[in-house]
């Protein structure tokens, strides 16, 4: 009998925020294969029993290429083990899984997705703001900060459009104002909002508000974060909930 693999979105590290279906086939699976920013909460879910590894980056470069998942994937999975390739987020979304999925094709392997929440989706909700608003924000556009470079002045100006929440994935060193720089050449106005959101629902979560065209002065924002740039930006707050339970918890004392 052959095996399966699952590619499977971890979401932003809160347990709580995995899907249902993530956690079952979790608790399942014989190999998992995970990535360095599923948080340490959800690895500590995986089954006593698993082989896990741990085929992230670290400074930047592979612990294991990307040939090599895929070789240890197919392997696994020829010999009837259940796979679960867990991914940060959602598996689909800037990640190698277009690769993984060709790989799992070209073996003839069977494999399922299961889905999770992206950084963006957990960000907003962190900073409780809407991504899209009826009178602000009818476009929602992610984008990756390294990749800045390689877009035509024309795919900026389409992306500055003051209708869209533009979300921006690892913004992380000088990418950010890099980014920033052609945003406001495509027209965005410097007093854009931006709020910049690192750790999304894990404990240590903060917000950094600021505007487009004061990015530099965001400094080094801790990672893993996002940028949410656009109108409903502005109302970004992370207080409330979590002060409000602790007094009720002290009260209750
Ligand atoms: N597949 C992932 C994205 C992988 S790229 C997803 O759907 O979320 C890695 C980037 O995701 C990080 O550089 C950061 O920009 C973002 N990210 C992942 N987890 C995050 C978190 N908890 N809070 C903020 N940003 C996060």
């Amino acid at each position: 009998m052959s095996g399966k693999v699952y590619l499977v979105g971890a979401g932003p590290g809160d347990p709580d925020l995995l899907t249902v279906k993530a956690l079952r086939v979790i608790e399942r699976a014989s190999l998992i294969l995970y990535d360095d920013l599923v948080s340490d909460s959800i690895r500590a879910l995986f089954p006593p029993g698993a082989s896990t590894v741990n085929v992230g980056k670290r400074a930047g470069r592979p612990v294991t290429t990307q040939e090599e998942i895929h070789r240890r994937m197919t392997r696994a999975a020829r010999a009837g083990r259940e796979v679960v390739r867990l991914k940060a987020g959602d598996p689909l979304v800037f990640s190698r899984a277009g690769q993984e999925i060709e790989a799992l094709r070209q073996a003839g392997i069977d494999f399922e997705v299961v889905p999770g929440v992206t950084a963006a989706f957990a960000a907003a909700a962190a900073v409780r703001i809407p991504l899209t608003d009826r009178r602000s924000a009818s476009q929602l556009v992610f984008l990756t900060a390294h990749r800045a470079a390689d877009r035509s002045p024309e795919q900026w100006r389409a992306a500055a459009s003051g209708e869209n929440t533009i979300v921006v994935y690892m913004p992380g060193g000088h990418y950010a104002e890099e980014l920033g720089a052609e945003l406001l050449a495509g027209g965005l106005p410097a007093d854009t909002p931006v709020a910049a959101v690192s750790n999304a629902s894990r404990p240590n979560q903060s917000l950094h508000s600021t505007t487009l065209g004061d990015l530099s002065g965001l400094g080094e924002v801790e990672s893993p974060a996002v940028l949410i740039i656009g109108a409903v930006a502005a109302g970004a707050s992370q207080d409330g909930e979590k002060e409000a339970l602790e007094t009720a918890i002290a009260s209750a004392r």
